[in-house]
């Protein structure tokens, strides 16, 4: 049991500034990745400080590897995908479903889904921050924030060098679970509001040696497994809450990709849970993999090659901000006078509770909008959301999750950063938000 009642008192030390930044930001995932480039490229000297060895995030610590069709953002994250696919990184996917089987390797990435080869995604975000002049930091985990009245003063870091602040004249919350917002005691919301509930976590992972040719066509008799799993269900040879198996063929030969465990209960903001999840999740692999090899056409010489570093937590904290984007914004397709980006993935909750996935989306070829007002947390000047955890409904926020939409997010609010601080604005709700959708629809984004 995780134990917080008993404290200790640290002695009173001084901590050395590790660095200064015009615009910091917090978390390397897709939104920390989409706010440094969009911070950098309009001016700001920008630092980027991610707790583990690489850029990505659940694109890559937790290798995600699909992505969904994506018709309405374009910017940077068209950019990324394109450069991923130019590195032979990339299979799109033919249907609206990247889990689907069928034709894949054309190279055109505008607006398809498709399967990503998360080494290749590394190396591709590693050049392009160096490339944008970004100071990055590895291994830094931000564990405090400073904060005088309505500002941030700085963020304390942790690494094998100790304990370090990190100051700046705006910060970027890209940490997915909104660490920062937290710490800098801004009020948060936490799963649904029944019952409190979040979407379970799913450690994603790859298996090799399969006969590519045998497994699609099983795949296309039985989308997603449907019938095999649920015939093993009856056999006892598995016991996961889930009612079929997310699979996708990789752009590695003989590679799949597997986001099937499903995790419930747990907290992505409480070691203690994540701990007991990574080591639930790992046991479910291996229950995965032998249905698969006894189960399924192809997989017979098929073996784990890969558990992701760290379970992907799909929902944990929201930040509360100046406006909640909630279901009937993301179902009716609403639009805002101060949009910064745009989507059409629907609400895709799965399943807190056990099996089954909801899903309620905008109508047939519309989008809905998501205003700069939701990456404003309550209270402060200097700081910004760039994440999945804006501020959402547990409903909303099921579909603003997707990766594209979180790098347009993290494009607005790292041009917003730059914007404020070129400008030297006296903060974040003193920018103009005409000027920021201009900025933004003149580099590339779909506003
Ligand atoms: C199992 C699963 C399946 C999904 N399926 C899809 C899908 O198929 N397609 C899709 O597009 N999206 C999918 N999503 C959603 C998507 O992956 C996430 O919503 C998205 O990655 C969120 O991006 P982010 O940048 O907000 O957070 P993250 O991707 O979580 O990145 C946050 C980054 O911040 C770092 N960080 C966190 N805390 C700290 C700290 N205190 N100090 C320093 N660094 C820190 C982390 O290490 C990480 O690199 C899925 C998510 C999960 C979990």
């Amino acid at each position: 049991m995780e134990s917080l009642e008993r404290t200790f008192s640290e002695p009173a030390r001084r901590l050395p500034v590790l660095d200064h930044a015009d615009v910091l930001v917090i978390g390397g995932g897709p939104g920390g990745v989409g706010a440094a480039l969009a911070a950098a490229r309009n001016g700001a000297r920008t630092v980027v400080v991610e707790r583990f060895g690489a850029f990505g995030g659940t694109w890559t610590s937790g290798l995600l590897s699909s992505i969904m069709p994506f018709p309405f953002v374009r910017g940077l994250f068209s950019e990324i995908l394109g450069e991923v696919a130019e590195a032979g990184g990339w299979r799109r996917s033919e249907t609206e479903d990247p889990y689907a089987p069928g034709p894949h390797g054309h190279p055109d990435t505008h607006g398809h889904g498709g399967i990503y080869d998360a080494e290749v995604m590394k190396s591709v975000l590693d050049r392009m921050i160096v490339e944008a002049g970004i100071t990055p930091y590895f291994f830094l985990h931000v564990a405090g924030v400073i904060r005088e009245g309505e500002r941030i003063e700085g963020v304390v870091v942790e690494s094998k060098q100790g304990r370090h602040v990190l100051t700046a004249d705006y910060f970027i919350d890209a940490s997915g679970d909104g660490d920062v917002c937290h710490q800098a005691g801004i009020p948060v919301d936490y799963g649904r509001s029944e019952d409190g509930k979040v979407q379970p976590m799913t450690l994603i992972f790859k298996m090799d040696g399969v006969d590519d040719a045998r497994a699609e066509e099983h795949c296309r008799r039985d989308p997603r497994l449907a019938s095999t799993w649920q015939r093993a269900k009856r056999d006892g040879a598995v016991t996961i809450p889930r009612e079929n198996v997310l699979l996708s063929r990789s752009p590695v030969k003989g590679q799949w990709v597997f986001n099937t465990t499903r995790i419930l209960g747990k907290n992505g903001t409480r070691v203690r849970d994540v701990t007991e999840a990574m080591i639930e999740g790992r046991r479910q692999v291996f229950e995965v993999a032998a249905f698969m090899k006894q189960y399924v056409d192809g997989f017979r010489e098929a073996r784990v090659s890969e558990t992701a570093g760290h379970i992907g937590v799909r929902e944990s904290r929201r930040v509360l901000g100046d406006y909640t984007l909630t279901a009937d914004d993301i179902v009716q397709a609403n639009a805002f006078d101060d949009a910064i980006a745009r989507g059409n993935w629907y609400v895709d909750i799965h399943n807190p509770a056990g099996e089954g996935t909801r899903t309620v989306g905008p109508p047939e070829g519309r989008f809905y909008e998501i205003p700069f007002r939701s990456l404003r947390p309550r209270g402060v000047n200097n700081l910004l959301v760039a994440s999945r955890c804006i501020d959402s409904t547990h409903e909303a926020h099921a579909a603003v999750r997707i990766t594209p939409q979180v790098v347009a997010i993290g494009q607005a609010a790292g041009t917003a950063a730059a914007l404020c601080y070129g400008k030297k604005l006296e903060g974040i709700r003193n920018l103009d938000t005409s000027l920021l959708r201009k900025t933004l629809r003149d580099q590339g984004a779909f506003i």
